[in-house]
């Protein structure tokens, strides 16, 4: 043996020495773990090394990795996910008064959501606001109806009460009324008008468009600095109880730039528990474009770190063409300098649009813009256009923009029916259709003025196409498998983020972000999947939630 390849030897086994040396911290053994990989492979057990994933395989060959002060978590046979990620969650705009507000996610009566007011009153400070945001709808209640302003006083006699109802309804309590000032309609913001009962006497609700029930939500008291940075704090920990490990945030109404200081202070002070993603709406009528241009002069797309980072523009850009489904020439065209603008300087952008019906608006301004600047790697996307056709989603995927799926027809879908008829809805929202046309698409909830952030009831309503009263909508045509509903709310939701090469996977190399479900998603019935929680919630190899058995791994 000459010389050299005796160094060389002698270099290799230097080399090998760190790598044995340096076992993994964490291995995750004998589960069922869901890689979410290409062939959808399933592994026993998984290493962690400096918060990503070192290896994946059997129990016996990863346990070889492991030294005496590595980390064992004994899965038991559970079932492992990747982090779940919602590509259209406002989740900074809920985050801000987690901590203040309450909550009827889930509530299955009315009784149940009137008990929750009368715990907050006792809970809360004396005469402290309680706040219903949204979030709910009539008929996951039992009783099939909103609450009466006097059910809502007697359960809070002594505290201010405000209950929102999607963007259309609001109901004050006479003590909420009186500390806003409002005596007469002519207090209420403009297009707000006092709901009438069957014999012309108010209820004690505000009704009118979007705007008036988002202008008078601003009239409410706002929590302080300290509570939203602990509503974001909690926030994010109850996304984590719920598997959720990423968030793509479209901004969106009651959302102001300088909303965004809890949650930097909550980055900043290395806390969060989420990654988040966000974009920047256009806030006042006519000056979109000045403000955008000001608010990102020094932000580019991408900037940031891999748990806050900046995506662009969206979900609403201008007002004008912001729920509009016939925009003026002029409208279109501020549009379009504004998108135009952004594809030169390489921004990503998500776009809100409800009606396929006129969708042709905002594609024709897409396409316009790819013939100037192309946008196809832009990671462009439309959210919701739940009655996408063939036709709008084959112009999409000739874009390369994609597209962002909630489930709002759990909410929303028995008055689809009754608008659009059942044939239409057995195909709402066609995404077996858009993933066979090659469509991007990421899933989630829209929440949590809307919906419930719950992924699992929205993973659930994938599958079993069921509204929140029971009714079976959609048609199996268009039902994706378990399997393919799982990778749309990772690997899909991660590549409106240009994340999908770090995470939404359980593959070597990419980010630690998994959860330990309570049941088997694969195999568990059907109409149980709503309530599958995390017991264990990893974000880059550091546990950020636990429940029984693991909670001595809490914070770890
Ligand atoms: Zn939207």
């Amino acid at each position: 043996m000459n010389r050299s390849v005796c160094a060389a030897l002698a270099l290799c086994a230097c080399a090998a020495v760190p790598a044995v040396a340096q076992n993994v911290d964490t291995v995750l053994v004998n589960g069922k773990i869901l890689t979410v990989d290409n062939q959808f492979s399933t592994r026993e057990a998984l290493a962690i090394r400096d918060g990503k994933i070192a290896a994946t395989g059997s129990t016996a060959d990863v346990r070889k990795l492991a030294g005496a002060d590595t980390r064992v978590i004994d899965l038991e046979g559970r079932t492992v996910v990747p982090g779940l990620i919602d590509s259209h969650l406002h989740a900074i705009r809920a985050a801000l008064s987690f901590s203040t507000e309450v909550n009827w996610i889930g509530a299955s009566s009315l009784a149940e959501a009137l008990a929750r007011i009368r715990d907050a009153a006792r809970t809360m400070k004396p005469g402290a606001w309680l706040i219903v945001a949204g979030g709910w709808n009539v008929q996951q209640f039992k009783e099939n109806r909103r609450p009466t302003q006097a059910e809502l006083a007697a359960a809070a006699p002594g505290n201010p009460v405000y209950v929102q109802l999607g963007y259309g309804w609001a109901m004050l309590t006479p003590a909420a009324a009186r500390a806003l000032n409002i005596t007469s309609e002519a207090d209420l913001p403009a297009g707000g008008r006092f709901e009438k009962d069957a014999s012309g006497k108010p209820t004690g609700a505000v009704t009118g468009g979007q705007g008036a029930i988002v202008a008078l939500f601003d009239r409410l008291p706002r929590p302080t600095f300290d509570q939203q940075v602990e509503g974001t704090r909690l926030f994010f920990r109850e996304l984590n109880r719920l598997g959720l490990t990423g968030v793509v945030d479209p901004g969106g109404n009651n959302l102001a730039p300088e909303d965004y200081q809890a949650l930097f202070k909550v980055w900043r002070d290395g806390q969060m528990s989420v990654r988040v993603a966000y974009t920047l709406c256009g806030q006042t009528p006519g000056s979109e474009f000045e403000e955008l241009k000001n608010w990102t002069a020094l932000l580019p797309t991408g900037f940031g770190d891999e748990m806050l980072r900046f995506n662009g523009l969206g979900e609403r850009i201008t007002a004008a063409m912001n729920n509009n489904d016939r925009p003026s020439e002029s409208d279109k065209d501020r549009y379009y300098q504004i998108v135009k603008w952004a594809a030169d300087r390489g921004m990503s952008l998500t776009m809100h649009w409800g009606q396929d019906a006129s969708v042709d608006q905002l594609l024709s301004i897409f396409e316009r813009v790819n013939k100037e600047v192309p946008i196809t790697n832009l990671r462009w996307s439309i959210a919701h256009l739940n009655n996408a056709s063939v036709r709008s989603l084959e112009r999409m995927k000739a874009l390369g923009v994609g597209w962002t799926v909630q489930d709002a027809m759990y909410f929303g879908g028995d008055q689809f029916v009754q608008q659009s008829g059942a044939e239409a809805a057995r195909r709402v929202p066609p995404v077996v259709t858009a993933g066979r046309l090659g469509v991007a698409i990421g899933a989630g909830t829209d929440a949590h003025r809307v919906a419930s952030y719950n992924p699992f009831t929205a993973l659930q309503w994938f599958l079993d196409g069921k509204t929140v009263a029971g009714t079976a909508i959609r048609g199996p045509e268009e039902t994706p498998s378990r399997a393919d509903a799982l990778r749309l709310y990772t690997l899909g939701s991660a590549w409106f983020s240009r994340d999908e090469q770090k995470r939404g996977s359980l593959e070597a190399g990419k980010f630690a972000d998994l959860a330990v479900l309570s049941k088997d998603f694969m195999t568990v019935p059907v109409q149980e999947i709503g309530s599958i929680e995390s017991v264990l919630t990893m974000v880059g190899g550091k546990v950020v939630f636990t429940a029984a058995p693991y909670q001595q791994f809490e914070g770890r």
